[in-house]
């Protein structure tokens, strides 16, 4: 039976946000504008709504304006705030139905459709990165082909990659704990989710040690055997090491192919961190940077970052299916593959337990915009990056600390680092432009991140005379 009230509020909803669209696409609203919470609660008449419980018609339509006025508009193209993706709305259409669904599939029969597709996308992962996915629905040497799991975010891929590693490297890790010895080794431009894991898994912080790098950051490999060789004298036990692809900062890829050589060489597990910088791995014109990933025991990939998926929405990609089978207790190999279903329970691969139809979100994305949609739109940010940092270079007031490898832009105006922030809070204030800043090769920066795909050259030299303007009046 159809519910009446339902499709009155389908269709106040896809008003609303038909509307929201029209806004950003036409700059009727600036891009961000932060009222103090109070004012916000009271203009949603939030505390009225909820005793009378009557979230609908014309208090659903009022309610939808104001919530959506005083939300930060990733559509608009003057947007460069963060790495969160300016989902697709067929994407975005994924969110609401597996919001509506609810197949919440930590087990194959709360979600045959949500695993399905969750097991298709990772495998659309494995395949570009140049792995073997497991075969579906048959029996397979768990040893021979690579697998993965979809989890909330990059940070909590990261800490069931570390997971993934130490169960590998110890088996009776769960029974016995974690040896007082372990070190990981990370780039000096790691994201902090990575220390945070370190510490999660008892290892202690001070065990989470930056690697030698160049002036720009990156990895120096050369310098890697030493430092091995250092710990190990020192009764150093070292778990894994991480490589950036990209770094969050400045957006650098970290030489993959060296230090995987390097983990190879050691019989050191290798993590990539590629949650922002997975896009060059579908890139055929930024693939080199990426050169010999496939030398990685476990990769982190987002797509809600440069894949257009709304959040949240990540992956851990193991190149042996086995790791991630026993990540989490000894036996788990058996109870997945065991079991007499049709489909495969991810509980037992995840940190989660209740997970979302992540892959439904992702498959949606890409589905809507075809695969050169999305490469073409990855490539096209990384151009428009690159371009942009040639202007800025090219100008005598500003300057970039880097080329640009990825969507990231850095860029100051003089050489004050105060200014910098005072010059993003000013910025913000007008609601013109949303960016943020960095602190890079011990300064701070101006960061653009350019994930919307209708920003342009226009907006980019819109925002630096926007700059040199705030600048100019704070003397
Ligand atoms: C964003 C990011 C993360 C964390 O991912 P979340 O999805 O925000 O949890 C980890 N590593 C790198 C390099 C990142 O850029």
């Amino acid at each position: 039976m159809k519910n009446p009230n339902f499709e009155n509020d389908i269709k106040t909803v896809t008003n609303a946000l038909n509307n929201y669209l029209d806004v950003c696409a036409n700059q009727k609203s600036s891009v961000i504008v932060q009222r103090p919470m109070s004012e916000i609660l009271s203009n949603l008449n939030a505390s009225d709504l909820i005793k009378k419980g009557n979230l609908k018609d014309g208090n659903l339509e009022q309610f939808l304006e104001s919530y959506l006025s005083n939300s930060t508009k990733l559509h608009h193209k003057n947007y460069m705030g963060h790495q969160v993706s300016v989902p697709h709305p067929t994407g975005a259409l994924g969110s609401y139905i597996d919001g509506f669904t609810n197949n919440a599939m930590a087990i194959y029969e709360m979600g045959p459709a949500a695993t399905a597709l969750e097991v298709f996308m990772i495998n659309w992962m494995l395949e570009h990165i140049g792995w073997t996915p497991a075969p579906i629905n048959e029996e397979y040497d768990a040893n021979e082909y690579a697998s993965g799991v979809m989890t909330h975010g990059g940070s909590l891929a990261n800490l069931t990659a570390l997971v993934t590693a130490r169960s590998a490297k110890f088996p009776d890790i769960w029974e016995n704990g974690t040896p007082a010895n372990l070190v990981v080794l990370v780039p000096e431009q790691s994201h902090y989710s990575l220390k945070r894991t370190v510490g999660i898994l008892g290892i202690g912080e001070k065990n989470c040690i930056k690697m030698p790098a160049d002036d720009d950051g990156r990895v120096l490999p050369e310098e890697i055997p030493e430092l091995i060789n250092d710990l190990k004298s020192k009764g150093k036990d070292i778990l894994a090491i991480v490589g950036n692809a990209c770094g969050t900062a400045a957006g650098l890829y970290d030489p993959l192919d060296k230090i995987g050589d390097i983990c190879a060489e050691h019989n050191i597990w290798f993590h990539v961190d590629a949650a922002h910088g997975a896009g060059a791995i579908v890139s055929e014109k930024y693939r080199h940077l990426v050169k010999g990933i496939r030398k990685a025991d476990s990769i982190i990939w987002d797509a809600h970052k440069m894949f257009r998926t709304p959040v949240l929405c990540a992956a851990l990609l193991v190149k042996k299916a086995i790791h991630l089978d026993g990540a989490f207790s000894q036996e788990a190999s058996y109870l997945v593959h065991d079991k007499e279903q049709p489909g495969v329970d991810q509980m037992m691969r995840a940190v989660e337990c209740t997970k979302s139809g992540l892959g439904l979100k992702m498959f949606m994305t890409i589905a809507a915009m075809g695969e050169n949609g999305i490469y073409d739109y990855i490539e096209s940010r990384t151009d428009l990056a690159i371009e942009a940092s040639e202007y800025i270079n090219s100008l005598d007031d500003f300057e970039c600390p880097v080329t640009p490898e990825t969507s990231i832009l850095c860029f100051r105006i003089g050489n004050d680092n105060q200014r910098q922030l005072d010059i993003r809070k000013e910025l913000l204030k007008t609601g013109e432009y949303y960016i943020s800043t960095t602190e890079y090769k011990k300064a701070r920066w101006l960061r653009c991140v350019l994930i919307n795909p209708d920003t342009d050259m226009g907006v980019i030299k819109g925002l630096i005379e926007k700059v040199r303007q705030i600048n100019a009046e704070l003397g």
